[in-house]
């Protein structure tokens, strides 16, 4: 089983590089990763969380785990909402993050196959949170330096114990 990769991890500030081709041991990573996803209960999922600086991430859905691949925003609507967002890498810590409302990416589907998508709401926060991941930042990284300041215990927890203990 993959190990989350957690705060503060040199790798999750790393950005990550483009996927060239579709291989087998891809598809087989996109299967691991899956798994690290419903073991931890995420809703998304991007590969420097698991130790692999690529241009992926994973979306949970309903029906069934989506992949994609290097993505890129198209556009951002300047509605923005604010909601607090967990990450797997900062367990037990949730932060109130302001978000484009929609969102409009490409990216490649795990066949390679060009994509385009738009998302709303909740689905396009998760895609903002995952397409971060990829940049090196993470939600810690989307709050002013006071609010920073006041979960310095938080982020020492989590460095020291590997979580947040819920209060
Ligand atoms: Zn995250």
């Amino acid at each position: 089983m993959l190990k989350i990769v957690k705060y503060p991890a040199a790798i999750l500030k790393k950005r990550a590089k483009e996927v060239q081709e579709i291989t087998p041991e891809l598809l087989d990573l996109l299967k691991k990763m899956e798994s690290a996803m419903e073991k931890n209960k995420g809703v998304g999922l991007a590969a420097p969380q698991i130790n692999v600086s690529k241009q992926i991430f994973l979306i949970k859905d309903n029906r069934k785990n989506q992949a994609f691949l290097n993505p890129k925003i198209e556009k951002l609507s300047k509605k923005q909402e604010i909601d607090e967002e967990g990450c797997l890498s900062l367990p037990g810590l949730f932060l109130p993050i302001k978000r484009a409302e929609s969102i409009r990416l490409s990216c490649n589907a795990k066949d390679g196959k060009p994509l385009l998508i738009e998302a709303s709401g909740l689905a396009a926060r998760i895609f903002q949170h995952e397409i971060d991941h990829l940049y090196g930042k993470l939600i810690i990284d989307r709050i002013t330096p006071i609010a920073k300041w006041k979960i310095k215990k938080e982020l020492a927890e989590i460095k020291k114990t590997g979580r947040v203990k819920a209060k």
